[in-house]
């Protein structure tokens, strides 16, 4: 029986009434546009996979309505009132967007006899729900072309609820994708993606109970759908910016931005609309330098540079931009201040943040110390829902200068359980640890009363008193936050702690992503299973053969270390693994059986046999606010 959540504390009723009263609540520009040009909607909703298991069901959100409850940060409650507006809408004639099926949007262009979609969604099943309700209300049209703009799987999961890969392979549908696509995409579900995955369940709180003690939103839309991800490879790259590319005479004009919100991401402009796609570069939230569920750190610099650039590519012809998350702007003057606005929070947040450094200041500190331009606090596209100010900055000082912030304390501390045993000493024992926790959340402390209760949890996992005081604040800091995401985390923290783990409930490392990738990934991510002290021991090596590549790759396994190389080798290997390109991704699964199902021939099973058993995978269920 999952523990009653608890109400808010008067401390933070007070914080959503200043507020209530700092930010222009009386502009509702966004709502317009959010509800502007309604199609039709899917109702009830909700969207099953084949099982009849619900993945999707917008439905869920219907209490937000009305003014926020003291438990919802105001201005988060006046996003997820956005984000909920769902359906087919009518851009500009000619071009849709299906908002609310998933976290992002898909948009259609229509072209002389059939559609462009630009992103599919993140699992098939809401993809096709959104194709399906398309052309309830404009007809059959056959889906021509598919543009991908950037390697995040929100944008690219749903494609087979839109087509088939016989669809690609007869040549029917052509798929655009950013340079580098394929490569980002793959490894950022696959290296990190056990880790990821689980620490996303945290960030979208796919776990929680939706409502206003749960779940209200993830600000860059309301959550994670639960089908199933598909992975269907590009057939063209978009390499440079400026090319320009028709397709069932829709002109479609490409700007490039690599290492900006994505590793690979495009922007593109559709001139016969005077419609430009932003992608997820420019969205009504100040987005993530370094994403909460971890990624390597982003570049603001280029993301503003390449802002800028839209503006002077585009700004002069475009009356309406509209993105892969939230709700279009139209209008030239209204495009380019939110072009600007978007372009100049980031290089504010990165000039600042390295102006501050230079002073000696650390990450913690300048995100304290930061403040922003008044018409920039105010401007609602540019506050923290999905990013924050206070994480970015942290993520900027990492991106330049580390882990490390130059104090010698702070270069070879003790593990969080150590430390947390040697302060609940010093306190006197975990019971005044919790004491001292509790008087902090009594005074309204919740950032101080988490640091202490967390030494106790640390320091006595079982402690029943401490994990309440630690659910208890982690609730009030939930109810209390902006962002969507830090909602999520602290609401998340504060479930496990009462409930119990509840492990991944979304994983983008998905099949159709282990099929499609090269051998040298596959190489790499059984690599970064090995388990280290287990196979120090270990000498062998593998050669890789494939018939219809013309290649062949010596892996080695020597000093714990899994290492290939595609070069011409001496001598013989231990063993020989013969076949195709494509079903070589049978080796993730390890075994002599899927390896022969799939068609590879193995010489000297037993050295294969001798990797495996030294491969130790990663795991899903790992604790977080627990040792
Ligand atoms: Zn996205």
């Amino acid at each position: 029986m999952p523990t009653t959540p608890k109400p808010a504390t008067p401390t933070v009723v007070s914080q959503q009434q200043a507020v209530l009263n700092s930010l222009p609540f009386s502009d509702t520009q966004d709502f317009e546009d959010a509800n502007r040009g309604l199609v039709g909607r899917r109702q009830p909703n909700a969207v099953t996979d084949a099982h009849g298991t619900v993945v999707w069901d917008n439905d869920t959100y219907s209490f937000l309505d009305g003014d926020a409850p003291d438990t919802v940060n105001p201005s988060l409650w006046r996003q997820s009132k956005l984000n909920v507006a769902e359906g087919l809408f009518e851009v500009v004639p000619g071009i849709y967007q299906v908002r609310g099926m998933d976290l992002s949007n898909t948009s259609i262009i229509e072209g002389d006899e059939g559609v462009i979609v630009i992103d599919t969604l993140l699992t098939n099943e809401t993809g096709a729900a959104a194709l399906a309700l398309y052309r309830e209300h404009r007809g059959d049209r056959p889906v021509k072309a598919i543009v991908y703009t950037h390697s995040h799987a929100d944008h690219y999961g749903g494609t087979k609820g839109f087509i088939s890969t016989a669809d690609v392979d007869s040549g029917a549908v052509k798929i655009f994708a950013p340079e580098g696509f394929v490569e980002h995409s793959i490894v950022e579900n696959v290296y990190a993606g056990t880790a990821m995955n689980r620490r996303a369940a945290y960030m979208f709180g796919a776990a929680l109970a939706r409502g206003p003690q749960g779940q209200v939103g993830a600000g860059l839309g309301q959550t994670l759908s639960t089908g199933e991800v598909s992975f269907v490879p590009p057939t063209d790259i978009i390499s440079t910016t400026g090319q320009e590319v028709t397709v069932d005479g829709v002109r479609m004009i490409f700007q490039m931005a690599p290492g900006t919100e994505a590793p690979s991401e495009l922007l593109l402009y559709l001139p016969d609309f005077k419609a430009l796609c932003t992608a997820e570069d420019a969205t009504h939230t100040l987005h993530n330098t370094l994403t909460l569920r971890g990624a390597v750190v982003r570049d603001p610099h280029a993301w503003a540079h390449y802002l800028t650039e839209t503006i002077d590519l585009f700004g002069g012809d475009v009356e309406v931009a509209f993105a892969s998350h939230h709700w279009p702007t139209w209008g030239k003057e209204r495009v380019v201040r939110f072009l600007q606005d978007q372009r100049d929070i980031y290089a504010y947040l990165h000039d600042q943040t390295l102006r501050m450094l230079n002073k000696g200041l650390t990450g913690p500190e300048i995100a304290e110390e930061i403040q922003l331009p008044p018409a920039l606090e105010n401007a609602w596209n540019a506050r923290g829902y999905y990013g924050s100010v206070s994480h970015n900055v942290k993520a900027i000082y990492q991106r330049y200068l580390g882990w490390f912030d130059g104090n010698p304390a702070h270069l070879w501390e003790h593990t969080p359980v150590e430390r947390a045993k040697r302060y609940a000493k010093l306190a006197g024992g975990v019971d005044a640890l919790v004491t001292n926790a509790r008087e902090a959340f009594d005074a309204g402390d919740f950032r101080w009363a988490a640091e202490v209760a967390n030494h106790a949890v640390f320091a006595e996992p079982d402690h029943a008193a401490a994990r309440e005081v630690l659910a208890d604040t982690y609730e009030q800091l939930g109810y209390g936050a902006e962002n969507g995401t830090w909602r999520d985390f602290y609401l998340a923290g504060a479930m496990e702690l009462r409930d119990g783990q509840f492990g991944t409930p979304t994983e983008t490392n998905a099949p159709d992503v282990i099929a499609n990738l090269t051998p040298e990934m596959l190489f790499d991510a059984l690599a970064i299973q090995v388990n280290g002290p287990e196979a120090w021991d270990e000498n062998l090596s593998i050669d890789v053969v494939l018939t219809d590549a013309d290649t062949r790759y010596r892996v080695r396994l020597s000093n714990g270390a899994l290492t290939y190389s595609a070069a011409a080798q001496e001598g013989d290997a231990d063993a020989t693994i013969t076949g195709t390109r494509s079903a070589l991704p049978a080796l993730a699964a390890g075994s002599p059986d899927a390896l022969a199902a799939a068609g590879l021939e193995v010489t000297n099973p037993s050295v294969l046999g001798r990797l495996v058993a030294v491969l130790d995978p990663g795991d899903k269920n790992f604790a977080i606010v627990t040792p």
